[in-house]
């Protein structure tokens, strides 16, 4: 089976300050993993972090444009001089509050590649959805939207799932909740590529913690998390990466 590096991604959100970028760095500076550790802060604090150091940074959104007359947006090749790796795109919170939509995510998540940014696609189901038992027809359509037509983006994406009723709620899905998703994209993905199916990185968020990411990373499928509130206490952040196993 193909080893699949763990990857623990911070959003911070519309959250954080030059003192969390510090007390965050000097955190992280002082944690060995051989796991991959990404922060997505909001964009005015990349230049904040140290140039060198042993984990990433990243954008939390990007334009699906290149540049031009589109007030308040941020092109990929801009979050890349500013020293991002990554960024997400398609968080629930995008979808539900600006309207992006996956042909959005797609259209944006192709810009990040050009720019040699690793997009993160996230999708997930509601809480409707899943008690209707249409999580899988919601998570296909999803998967269908960006790599039917681009399958050359599985060499060059992470994808997370992250069931919408369980961002920020305090309410996280089972670890076997969260692995027969993630082994149902993994599954889905390999209609497209067998190959990339096994190489693909699956990180779940919702709700994760200390306490629950022991259970949630002993999962096959499950290749680390995206974090959101727990990302801003750095002894949670950095017990979260210290979990996680390679
Ligand atoms: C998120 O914002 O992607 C997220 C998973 O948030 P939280 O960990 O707070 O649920």
């Amino acid at each position: 089976m193909t080893q699949r590096r763990p990857l623990i991604a911070a959003n911070w959100k519309m959250n954080g300050s030059c003192e969390l970028v510090q007390a965050m760095s000097d955190a992280l500076s002082q944690i060995k993993t051989s796991n991959e550790i990404l922060i997505c802060p909001p964009v005015i604090f990349l230049a904040g972090f140290p140039k060198k150091s042993a984990y990433k940074l990243g954008g939390q959104n990007v334009s699906n444009e290149n540049s031009g007359a589109f007030t308040g947006e941020i092109s990929a090749d801009m979050l890349s001089a500013a020293g991002a790796s990554y960024v997400i795109v398609g968080h629930s919170e995008r979808r539900a509050l600006y309207g992006d939509n996956d042909a959005m995510v797609l259209a944006k998540a192709l810009r990040a590649v050009s720019a040699n940014l690793t997009p993160i696609i996230c999708f997930g189901e509601t809480l409707a959805e899943r008690q209707q038992e249409k999580t899988f027809e919601v998570i296909a359509q999803h998967l269908d939207a960006v790599y039917a037509a681009h399958p050359e983006l599985l060499a060059t994406s992470v994808i997370a799932y992250e069931p919408i009723w369980a961002i920020g709620t305090g309410e996280t899905a089972t670890p076997e909740q969260a692995q027969a998703v993630h082994e149902f994209i993994r599954q889905h993905v390999a209609k497209y590529d067998v190959v990339e199916s096994e190489k693909i990185r699956i990180i779940y968020g919702g709700s994760v913690n200390s306490e629950n990411c022991t259970a949630l990373f002993a999962k096959p499928d499950i290749d680390g998390a995206l974090v959101g509130g727990a990302s801003l206490k750095t002894a949670e952040f950095t017990a979260i990466c210290l979990t996680a196993q390679d």
